[in-house]
């Protein structure tokens, strides 16, 4: 039987209480996480988002009627207690902020009861995950959960405060939008009043923002919800948070500058660690060449070294073959590595392979300087020497190298840097490694599509002194684009935007659009620019993953209220489902009838 709350308040959360308060009659009201009947006095673990805190039922503070409803408690039952905060007279709990104090009820009401949960209430819960988000609304109770969604709430919060004081405008803009294809699949949803149009769901605000610059709003911020239909990994969910901002009259270093500084205060006053300013700085082609990838977990070394020149002369077909076709030879060192099983080395070659190498060739200097190599039948022994001079490679060191076109020796050995740091367990995530990577190449080639795409968005600036380049070597063009990784995750990116129109024409062209189809996808944006347009730049943070990474979480699920899953369903609701014929014939659809393959 539920009682009502009549005449009842909260006086404080459960762990709110501390020796401070005894001697206070309080009330808590919660939820029972553990009920131990010993005889004459029963003990209970009461709980709120707030933590833990113990209560004592005992007949010589409660009445009868009192006593027996604490009797009849189970876990997850919702209660409210009126009672005296006193220092604990059995062991003080130093596991519990709560630790030192317990609650003599003189009064109870159960509020609700509740059925045995499908699993426990707990924090490192070891319920398999899709149990627990069947029943996220009790998963989201688990204290661990709870401390991501408040942390994920105080950030966001900071944020507010800290772009208004920077005078920064939070403003909403639409998710029933214009499909503007170019990036990922769009979230589409038919419209009722005109058959057979649709709206897409926004991917960013990015056009949006950048009207929003040309309307003079000068400093936009908006924590926006984004929805791509991309196949889900780990951390990808189809709908996700930004933290979106846009800024008029600046270049560059004011992005930066104001980013540094609110990474900093979110950091400090959310997780204690301290940001120091100014963050590193490193340019996309330095990024490839030291660590193989435009987003380096610089936690650790293990750095790439170019070894084409050392090994021109061998005869190794393998690193020659790769060199004539214009392609590289690089290598990296694990160090101490060099008494690697040969099984071991086998599966980090089939690590290799799933991201393109056509083999992976290695040294080992064992301990006692004897060389084993898969490739020294190949080498005279100064070449050999030669080699493991310009690796640095000391006893008892493992070194690996790919030779192939460079994109691919750069994913190939960017991957391996990283599996192997893995392996050694050198990615310390208590350790904050913040990173800037800038001038990126403003194209892309597509080998699908044989055109080059905007690396990060058609609107992207190139660099001034690079743009006479466009037309003549359009592939070596920089940007003014950035992105700010931490640990090895992108966890925001932007750009300078282009607002000359001659500029921005150019663009156009070198992708492959003719004005009139730039006009069809943009053209609202286009037809504003000519109303008197200021110079503006941006950034948009991925929210979940910044906030996983502050957590210490490895999925973006567990700082995510209510998650997908990888094929983009929801567990608990069950979303997506059909709908009523109805719905359908208002919105003229026909759905197709996929004949079922048994
Ligand atoms: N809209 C961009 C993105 O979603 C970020 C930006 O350029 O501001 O990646």
């Amino acid at each position: 039987m539920a009682e009502s709350m009549k005449g009842l308040h909260r006086t404080h959360r459960c762990a709110e209480l501390s020796v401070k308060n005894v001697g206070e009659t309080v009330t808590v009201m919660g939820w029972v996480q553990k009920n131990r009947n010993k005889g004459g006095i029963i003990f209970v673990d009461l709980r709120d988002r707030s933590g833990l805190l113990q209560i004592i039922f005992e007949g010589k503070d409660i009445s009868e009627e009192g006593f027996a409803k604490a009797e009849k408690l189970r876990s997850e039952f919702v209660v409210a207690v009126t009672g005296v905060v006193t220092k604990r007279e059995g062991a003080v709990n130093s596991n519990l902020a709560t630790g030192e104090i317990e609650i003599r009820a003189n009064d109870i009401r159960i509020l609700s009861e509740s059925d045995t949960p499908p699993f426990p209430i707990e924090e490192n819960s070891k319920t398999k995950e899709e149990l627990r988000l069947k029943y996220r609304y009790l998963d989201l109770r688990r204290p661990d959960i709870q401390k991501n969604l408040i942390m994920r709430s105080k950030v966001a919060t900071l944020t507010r405060q800290f772009l208004a004081d920077e005078g920064f405008l939070e403003i909403e803009t639409p998710l029933l939008n214009k499909s503007t294809p170019e990036g990922a699949r769009d979230y589409l949803v038919p419209s009722r009043v005109h058959p057979g149009t649709f709206y897409a769901l926004p991917q960013s605000p990015q056009l949006f923002k950048q009207l929003l610059m040309v309307s003079g709003y000068d400093r936009y911020f908006q924590i926006a919800k984004c929805f791509r239909d991309e196949d889900l990994r780990a951390d990808r969910q189809p709908e996700f948070t930004q933290i979106d901002m846009e800024l008029s009259f600046v270049d560059v270093d004011d992005v930066i500058d104001v980013n540094e500084r609110l990474l900093q205060k979110m950091f400090k006053e959310t997780i204690g660690v301290d940001v120091q300013l100014p963050i590193q700085r490193m340019t996309y082609a330095e990024a490839m060449d030291r660590f193989g990838s435009d987003k380096p977990d610089t936690r650790f070394g293990m750095e790439l070294k170019n070894v084409t020149d050392v090994v021109k002369g061998c005869e190794f077909g393998v690193f020659t073959g790769a060199i004539e076709q214009g392609g590289s030879v690089r290598g990296i060192n694990a160090k101490g590595q060099g008494n690697m099983p040969r099984k071991k080395i086998d599966a980090l070659t089939a690590f290799a392979k799933d991201f393109g190498a056509k083999g992976l060739a290695y040294i080992q200097i064992q301990e006692d300087g004897t060389i084993k190599s898969s490739f020294a039948k190949f080498m005279t022994e100064d070449e050999m020497q030669a080699l493991i001079n310009a690796m640095e490679g000391e006893k008892g060191d493992l070194l690996l190298f790919a030779a192939d076109k460079d994109k691919v020796v750069f994913d190939v050995l960017g991957n391996l840097r990283l599996e192997l740091a893995r392996q050694l367990e050198l990615l310390d995530k208590n350790v904050y490694k913040f990173l800037w990577v800038t001038e990126f190449p403003l194209f892309e080639w597509s080998e699908e599509q044989n055109r080059y795409v905007a690396m990060h968005h058609p609107f992207t600036m190139p660099m001034d002194e690079d743009i006479h380049m466009l037309d003549s070597d359009p592939g070596k063009v920089r940007a003014k684009a950035y992105d700010i990784i931490l640990n090895g995750t992108e966890i925001g990116g932007g750009s300078v935007r282009i607002h000359q129109d001659d500029i921005q024409e150019k663009m156009f062209e070198k992708l492959g659009f003719t004005t009139e189809q730039a006009y069809d996808r943009f053209g609202f944006l286009l037809t504003a620019f000519k109303y008197g347009v200021p110079p503006h730049a941006g950034l948009a943070y991925g929210f979940d993953r910044l906030i996983m990474l502050m957590a210490k979480e490895d999925s973006i699920r567990e700082v995510i209220a209510f998650p997908k899953v990888k094929d983009a369903s929801c567990l608990m609701s069950d979303a997506p489902n059909v709908v009523d014929d109805i719905q359908l014939e208002e919105l003229n659809i026909d759905i197709k009838k996929v004949e079922e393959e048994q």
